[in-house]
């Protein structure tokens, strides 16, 4: 241990320094205050023994700029006097001295002082210690108090902005948190909704039991992502994509469920106008715009299909071709509008008239025709019989409208469709040769020869 000593008396100086040095200390002399102070400012001592009495800064004055410094370690500090008056030692104490040696210097004296010194000198050092590692805990506390505080913060920050509607819940699920997006797309602003329950607001009734289920699924650890329907405050519903996930605690159970609901409205509405025009054009694609029977188009499409099946399950069909009579000096009379809405009402009566099963297309200009699935030759002039009939009786703001019909079946030796067409086409021929307004099959040898 570094020792100052500040005494002004040489002799009394080299004493006290060889007793302190045969006792192990490292010893500095100073030869008065003034030096000592000089010593001691470069590098603090733990021990200081110093003469009262000297001339410039004595032993007191010397204490006192001592006990000034505080930054470092503590000294201790022993006052040598041969003052013994109780005043005397009460105004040393008071300017900071801790203990006193008599003049002369006794040697059992000293080592006891020292003892005390050295004790006390320890005690402070450990409390030092003890008091930097306790700061330096309270330090590293508080850092991570404020970390949690600023996660925290940040946390609720993130949840508050984040754009994607955003609630916890519990098992019953009642809702504790409740993001600005969700009062956005709610319409339910956090206080409103606060410990209400979700089937109390966003969830409607027929989803109670699915939702519950759901709910149970994620106090059980596992997550969904589901489409659903939710309510809004103003009674308004809305389409979502809601991600349903587990909260957990520090030790790792599952304390809420937290929900994600992306509003998908606009996507499930221009999906669904899609799928409408689609459908729409589909339609266009297949209708004929004038009578709303299907175009040619559909009807090759038929066709080629009922002569394929008929072909392969050796079901048969026939095939009607109809031609209104004289259209043409209907037309050429009452004008091509007029033509229209006749052609209109003959597809009318068709779609009255035809069999259930059965399809009515529109062939080309004023001529329409019956697809008739299952249909013999015989059975298909009976239904073509059928609607002469009906066309000629329907009743007409103009004139009566006849029509003309060849009738054919779909025979197993022919190649395609546009075979059973050519065939009903020379049957209506014959019909009109016939005097129109009747009904003509091809005989099954002219068929055969035409095929
Ligand atoms: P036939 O009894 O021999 O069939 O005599 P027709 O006058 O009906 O026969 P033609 O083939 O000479 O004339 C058919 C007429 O049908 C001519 C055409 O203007 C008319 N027509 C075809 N398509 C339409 C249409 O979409 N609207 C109207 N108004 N007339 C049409
Ligand atoms: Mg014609
Ligand atoms: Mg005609």
């Amino acid at each position: 241990m570094n020792v100052l000593i500040a005494e002004d008396d040489g002799v009394s100086r080299l004493v006290l320094q060889k007793a302190l040095e045969e006792m192990g200390y490292a010893v500095q002399v100073a030869k008065d205050g003034a030096e000592a102070w000089e010593f001691f400012q470069k590098r603090p001592f733990p021990l200081v023994i110093s003469d009262w009495m000297m001339p410039g800064i004595d032993g007191l004055e010397l204490c006192r700029r001592v006990r000034s410094v505080r930054d470092k370690g503590y000294t201790y500090f022993i006052l040598l006097t041969a003052r013994d008056s109780k005043e005397d030692r009460l105004h040393a104490i008071g300017s900071g001295a801790d203990d006193f040696l008599s003049k002369p210097l006794d040697r059992t004296e000293l080592a006891a002082r020292l003892s005390v010194a050295r004790r006390i000198l320890d005690m402070e050092h450990r409390l030092r210690e003890a008091n930097e590692e306790l700061q330096l805990k309270t330090q590293a506390l508080e850092m991570s108090q404020e970390m949690v505080q600023q996660a925290n913060l940040r946390f609720r920050e993130l949840f508050d902005n984040v754009p994607v509607a955003c609630y916890t819940i519990d098992a019953e699920g009642t809702i504790y948190e409740w993001n600005r997006a969700a009062a956005d797309l709610y319409g339910w602003s956090e206080y409103e909704v606060l410990a209400r329950s979700i089937f109390d607001t966003i969830i409607r009734q027929e989803d109670r039991a699915l939702m519950q289920e759901l709910i149970q699924q994620v106090i059980h650890g596992g997550g969904s992502v589901v489409e659903s329907v939710d309510r809004c405050r103003d009674g308004t519903t809305r389409y979502v994509l809601r991600s349903l996930f587990p909260l957990h605690d520090a030790a790792g159970n599952v304390t809420a469920g937290i929900c994600a609901s992306v509003d998908i409205t606009q996507r499930v509405e221009y999906e669904r106008e899609l799928r409408a025009l689609n459908e729409w054009l589909e339609n266009l694609a297949f209708t004929d715009a004038l009578t709303g029977l299907l175009n040619h188009r559909a009807l090759q499409d038929k066709l080629v299909e009922m002569s394929a099946a008929a072909s392969h399950r050796e079901q048969t069909f026939s095939f009607a071709l109809l031609d209104i009579d004289h259209f043409k000096r209907f037309n050429d009379t009452y004008g091509h509008r007029a033509g229209d809405e006749v052609l209109r009402l003959v597809a009318q009566v068709l779609r009255d008239n035809a069999p259930a099963g059965s399809l009515v297309a529109r062939y080309g200009g004023e001529e329409l025709s019956i697809v008739m699935p299952g249909y013999g030759l015989e059975d298909a002039i009976r239904v073509a019989e059928k609607l002469r009939q009906a066309i000629a009786s329907a009743p007409n703001p103009y004139r009566q409208i006849t029509a003309s019909f060849g009738v054919a079946e779909f025979m197993p030796y022919m190649h395609s469709p546009s075979d059973v067409i050519e065939v009903a086409d020379a049957a209506l021929y014959e019909a009109k040769r016939a005097g129109r307004n009747c009904v003509r099959p091809l005989l099954e040898s002219v068929q055969e020869d035409a095929a």
